[in-house]
């Protein structure tokens, strides 16, 4: 199994190969051509990517997914609260929760508009229960984990990798280490999205906005 990152925009997506390959989220808006060099260098061809999993569909996360689905072909997957944002492109961007978070969210929002979202057509649609990523060829599973947003999505693999979109952020100037995401709809539901997965035995955190970490660096915070 082999877990590479590609940097589109802002967001990390993560190519994840085992017997299939899947992509995890669908980069910033105008990032495409980050998305292109990344397979390049990786050497992958793009219609061996099976589906793209989109953890979530805050702005930049959706940006290139409609890109990325007509270059690969692949299965867009998301959960079903979140379809209607996908299909049209809608712009959403989650309140602060901390004071930094409140600043820096004000900042973003007046910075991220300005930004055009391609509406993408949903494939799949995640409920609230767990659902295995073996037809894709991948040993692991995508969990509901709300929180963050209403329809925020975990890809969990038997190896105890996580990847996570929102859930953690590790990245200024967002944050300066692993830390819990300074914008949530829901801290709450976000704290029992986190139990859920620690219960599950994760082992690495991958999240979306900064460098992969041991998920024991966040369990004092939740
Ligand atoms: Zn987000
Ligand atoms: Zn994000």
């Amino acid at each position: 199994m082999q877990i590479e990152t590609i940097k589109v925009g802002v967001d990390n997506c993560y190519l994840v190969q085992d017997e299939g390959l899947i992509l995890i989220d669908g980069g910033s808006p105008g990032a495409f051509r980050d998305f292109c060099k990344g397979i390049q260098r990786i050497g992958v061809n793009p219609k061996e990517i099976g589906a793209v999993v989109i953890t979530h569909c805050h702005w930049d996360h959706i940006g290139c997914a409609k890109a990325i689905k007509d270059c690969t072909e692949a299965k867009i997957i998301v959960h079903i609260n979140e379809k209607n944002i996908l299909e049209e492109g809608r712009y959403l961007m989650p309140p602060g929760v901390t004071t930094w978070g409140k600043i820096l969210g004000y900042l973003f929002e007046k910075w991220s508009q300005k930004f055009e979202i391609g509406p993408c057509e949903a494939d799949i649609l995640i409920g609230d229960n767990n659902q295995s990523l073996s037809d894709f060829g991948i040993n692991g599973k995508i969990v509901f984990t709300p929180g963050h947003s209403f329809g925020s999505i975990s890809v969990v693999l038997d190896s105890g990798d996580a990847f996570v979109g929102d859930m953690a952020m590790n990245s200024i100037p967002m944050t300066i280490k692993p830390s819990l995401p300074i914008f949530a709809e829901d801290i709450l539901t976000l704290n029992k999205s986190w139990k859920k997965l620690i219960d599950m035995g994760i082992k690495t955190v991958h999240p979306a906005h900064g460098k992969s970490f041991p998920v024991e660096k966040l369990l004092a915070s939740i």
